[in-house]
């Protein structure tokens, strides 16, 4: 894509923008809070900044008008790993960004088939979303899953992810994000 970072962030944060109203598929919290709070807790962490934007948008194919989305009335867009992996690779991020995004639902898929209690935590939306995503990971899959550079990255966005549902919790705003995003697009 042949714009500016800051014209292809100022996108991307728009759409962030747009989703403070959109409900996060049968959890008490937007779409805009969702990924703010999931990326303060990744930097609370000490996350490194491809980490914390990983997080940022790890949901972004849910919010993305792209014509490849498959939607679901319940549980929003399916394949929304994939089409936001897609969306930042061409959008000049980073393999690990897009990589550690387009795994989060793998993520889920590996805990489930490796950790009981993790299955039996999962929220009511969540469980019916496993189901659509392809359930747990048959034992080979998880091997080849936990074997990945990014396994570790990959089950702390998960946990995050998971984490990110307080409709009360306070995060710092979209804006303190804004020159992070810039640096990456410009590295
Ligand atoms: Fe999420």
């Amino acid at each position: 894509v042949d714009r500016t970072p800051e014209a292809v962030v100022d996108e991307i944060l728009a759409i962030l923008e747009a989703a403070e109203h959109r409900e996060y598929f049968g959890e008490p919290v937007s779409q805009l809070a969702h990924a703010l709070q999931a990326a303060e807790l990744a930097r609370n962490a000490g996350s490194s900044n491809e980490v914390v934007i990983a997080a940022l948008l790890h949901d972004l194919g849910h919010i993305l008008d792209d014509p490849a989305s498959v939607r679901d009335g319940v549980v929003g867009v399916i394949n929304h790993d994939a089409i936001a992996g897609r969306y930042l690779r061409e959008h000049g991020f980073s393999e690990t960004v897009a990589a550690l995004v387009e795994a989060h639902v793998d993520a889920k898929r590996y805990l489930t088939a490796t950790n009981p209690a993790y299955l039996a935590r999962l929220s009511p939306a969540s469980t019916e979303t496993l189901r659509l995503q392809g359930g747990p990971m048959d034992t080979e899959e998880a091997r080849r899953f936990a074997e990945h550079s990014l396994f570790r990255e990959r089950l702390q966005l998960r946990s995050w992810d998971e984490e990110a549902k307080y409709p009360e919790r306070r995060s710092a705003p979209l804006s303190a994000y804004r020159e992070m995003l810039i640096a990456h697009l410009s590295r």
